[in-house]
């Protein structure tokens, strides 16, 4: 599924598109999670201004050429979807089920909207963006996300947060973006334990924790960004990086660090791997 480094991935990817203005709009298949909006082809003539993430959607601004018009596409790729630029004329491939085509004066370039399983969406934003967008928490990489504000969103309410700390870094509506491969890694590099109960964990660790979910994210774009084929050709699976990882998927394998077998627990429905010796199990608050 791509995840947040390949959705920054693919933002950075369509950069040379600013500027260029839409010429076509085909639509193959408008069933994706939610139906495409019938009036895509409005699109045509509209310049693309803008691109940003936020968690895992793309919003892509256009604007009228010489007017002040605008329209925002929010775009997410669900388990299996990826964005693909091509020269004109490039066949369409079975699963490209949107085409964009742009011109920048000179030259055509198609976007190419590709999804097997059509989990993913291309929607205006002010359709979604309550139901979507207002919610969601922090940037795991912007100043916002820091150990002061976990600690703060741990323990300033009434009754202190006492689930795992695994499923708090991986709640959305708290920071976004940590998909369970990197809460996995940086739980291990953190030496915590993913089933700690939250607010036994002291600020200090949580600063060790958001440096270590940072660095993993960071160095997973910086790969993502000379690998992106390779999750275009999406099945689902996330394969590209996995031989960097110390703990996620290695069940039963040694230890990178001290040689204990690698165990998993289940948390929220989701494999959760450790090191039983580098990230012991806190239950109880430190005298
Ligand atoms: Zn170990």
């Amino acid at each position: 599924m791509p995840e947040l480094p390949e959705v920054q991935t693919t933002a950075t990817s369509l950069q040379p598109l600013l500027n260029q203005t839409v010429e076509k709009v085909s639509v193959f298949q408008p069933k994706l999670r939610w139906a495409v909006p019938d009036d895509l082809v409005s699109l045509i003539d509209y310049q693309l201004v803008d691109i940003e993430r936020r968690a895992k959607y793309l919003i892509l601004t256009f604007k009228r050429k010489g007017g002040a018009a605008q329209k925002k596409l929010l775009i997410h790729l669900g388990m299996s979807g990826s964005l693909q630029q091509h020269s004109v004329g490039f066949d369409k491939r079975k699963h490209d089920h949107v085409i964009l085509t742009f011109n920048d004066g000179k030259k055509l370039t198609q976007l190419h909207y590709h999804d097997p399983r059509r989990f993913g969406m291309l929607l205006w934003l002010d359709d979604y963006e309550d139901k979507l967008i207002t919610h969601l928490g922090v940037e795991p990489l912007s100043e916002d996300f820091s150990a002061d504000y976990l600690y703060h969103h741990i323990h300033n309410r009434k009754k202190p947060i006492e689930r795992p700390i695994k499923s708090v870094i991986m709640a959305q509506e708290i920071v976004v973006g940590v998909g369970n491969i990197y809460a996995t890694e940086s739980l291990f590099l953190s030496k915590i334990h993913p089933l700690t109960p939250a607010h036994l964990i002291r600020h200090e660790q949580l600063t060790t924790l958001v440096a270590h979910i940072r660095q993993v994210l960071q160095t997973s774009i910086e790969k993502g960004g000379s690998t992106l084929k390779d999750f275009t050709v999406a099945d689902g699976q996330t394969g590209y990086f996995q031989q960097t990882l110390l703990v996620y998927g290695h069940k039963g394998g040694d230890c990178p660090s001290c040689g204990t077998t690698i165990e998993n627990v289940k948390i929220n429905q989701r494999a959760s791997t450790f090191c039983p010796t580098c990230q012991p199990l806190i239950t109880q608050k430190k005298p």
